[in-house]
């Protein structure tokens, strides 16, 4: 994954293994076996999901990592192979087959995360690169660089033509204004011998890339971060109970109004009281025995939807969150698992 890209239909597969194998525990399951939609899943915990690897997002995020040490692993023997059969500002290159292709795709996310220190300004792109500024000369001079007709030209090109022939024969007003600020710009640029550096916020050594914060990033994509994720994953509660919260919370737990939906039970009534519809809220706060275990905690007035049981036990004791809760909805799991409530040391067959 980190040498090339993974085709998406083989991600796929995996997927479908991967999937199988967390419902299930086996090669192969039913779609009724999956609680919770895939995508969900491999949303990380903070956003709201389960935190299973991406395998898409986390080969892209491997490969930007290559690129990186493309440009940065001067003492690499393979990285200046490359280097002397492709353009390593832009990544042409005419035979380097189809994975070079590929990789070649990612270089605007490269760029995106990357800066410039300029030197000799041969492996930096003048318009993509941000090496002058916080920005890119693209996103700076938007109308002269519509006009322009060397869009691939390094810094390196573009000092030494002074900009010559770079436009099209007739420019705007405004892009002709842009154009005496950037020539401005390129008279104050001195260029060195030395190669360019490329540098990044996310860089874990010279030419390494911390690919688990960039895979964090780009999973977010700006989405505010789930109130629950800090009561749901950050507690003393096992593993096995933590899993249980987060169905819980996503209202998927197995109860018999999720069952009766996929068609695995014939009616949704509540087996215990006769309640028309076993939804997770009627298991673990509305059915008489629940109210019962609830009562006996003295958590009297948690009577209230599962969606915002989190934000309601933000207010109880560290004690409490961290022991008595995570313990009573693993015996309220229990429930809905075994098929059987457990309460006060009797046992009911559900
Ligand atoms: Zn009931």
């Amino acid at each position: 994954m980190s040498a090339t890209q993974v085709p998406p239909d083989v991600i796929k597969l995996i997927d479908r293994r991967r999937r199988s194998f967390l419902w299930s525990g086996n090669k192969e399951s039913s779609a009724a076996k999956c609680l919770v939609a895939w995508t969900n899943v491999c949303t990380t915990k903070v956003l709201g999901g389960l935190g299973i690897r991406d395998l898409g997002t986390q080969n892209i995020c491997l490969l930007l990592n290559l690129i990186h040490r493309l440009h940065c692993a001067h003492s690499s023997a393979w990285a200046a192979w490359i280097r002397q059969r492709a353009d390593i500002a832009n990544m042409r290159c005419d035979n380097l087959g189809h994975h070079w292709v590929l990789l070649r795709s990612l270089l605007p996310l490269y760029q995106a995360i990357t800066t410039v220190q300029i030197e000799d300004g041969c492996t930096t792109l003048f318009w993509t690169d941000v090496w002058n500024g916080d920005d890119a000369l693209a996103d700076r001079f938007p109308r002269l660089y519509s006009h322009c007709t060397r869009k691939d030209d390094t810094v390196q090109q573009a000092i030494a033509s002074n900009l010559q022939g770079a436009f099209v024969n007739r420019l705007s007003p405004h892009a002709h204004q842009e154009l005496q600020l950037l020539i401005g710009l390129i008279q104050q640029t001195t260029l060195s011998a030395l190669p360019d550096k490329r540098l990044s916020p996310f860089s874990r050594s010279p030419d390494k890339l911390d690919t688990s914060t960039i895979y964090k990033l780009l999973k977010a994509r700006g989405q505010p971060n789930d109130p629950a994720s800090t009561f749901i994953w950050k507690n003393a509660a096992p593993p096995r109970v933590e899993l249980f919260i987060w169905l819980l919370s996503k209202g998927r737990i197995q109860c018999r109004s999720n069952q009766f939906r996929k068609r695995v039970v014939d009616s949704p009534n509540c087996l215990v009281c006769g309640a028309p519809d076993e939804s997770p809220e009627h298991i673990i706060f509305n059915c008489p025995i629940a109210v019962q275990f609830w009562n006996a905690l003295g958590c009297r007035h948690l009577k209230t939807t599962i969606q915002i049981i989190c934000i309601v036990f933000r207010s109880y004791p560290i004690a409490l969150k961290n022991s008595t809760v995570p313990l009573s909805l693993y015996a309220a799991g229990n429930c809905g698992k075994e098929g059987t409530v457990s309460y006060s040391g009797t046992s009911t067959r559900a």
